[in-house]
């Protein structure tokens, strides 16, 4: 069974990573999908962040990269995906996550996993990591060493 992991991914976080790697246990396939929404101000670009989600998993069989744009639903109908995985942390992410649940399983009868964050990543998001980082503190240990770097680069060139 090939499965979906969607999500912004600005950036990948560890958190992200665990998902990706369980539902790599769990499913034959999983294809990352990096949303590209022109509605949302991302501080990486699609491209950089499609390209630190790549690098990631570069190490992981089975699992491969996508951009999404338009509705997650008919992305996976058009990947021959019949399952989308995701995290969750706390109850917050339940509420969104059901109602998302449900609405894709009443458009396309797509089925939704969701798996309960790993503790040691638990409330952890990509939010939190953009945060720190603006404010000069140091994400090494909760983002890949490359996103670490890039987020560097990207404080230096702001100088
Ligand atoms: P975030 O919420 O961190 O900004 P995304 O919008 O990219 O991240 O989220 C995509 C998916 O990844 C969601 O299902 C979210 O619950 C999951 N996720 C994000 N961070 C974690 C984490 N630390 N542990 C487990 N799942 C996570």
């Amino acid at each position: 069974m090939r499965a979906v992991c969607p999500g912004s991914f600005d950036p990948i976080t560890h958190g992200h990573l665990d998902i990706v790697r369980r539902a790599g246990a769990l499913f034959d396939e999983v294809i990352v999908a990096v949303g590209r929404n022109s509605a949302k101000n991302y501080l990486f670009d699609t491209d950089q962040r499609v390209d630190m989600v790549r690098a990631s998993v570069a190490d992981l069989p089975g699992v491969r990269v996508e951009v999404l744009s338009g509705l997650l639903v008919d992305f996976c109908r058009a990947q021959g995906a019949e399952v989308v995985v995701k995290g969750l942390r706390f109850a917050s992410d339940f509420d969104f996550e059901l109602q998302m649940a449900h609405i894709n399983h009443s458009l396309t009868g797509l089925e939704t996993v969701l798996l309960p964050a790993s503790a040691q990543w638990g409330t952890l998001s990509s939010t939190m990591v953009r945060e720190v980082a603006s404010l000069g503190g140091d994400v090494s240990a909760f983002v890949p060493a490359l996103v670490a770097e890039r987020i560097e680069q990207k404080r230096n060139a702001r100088g």
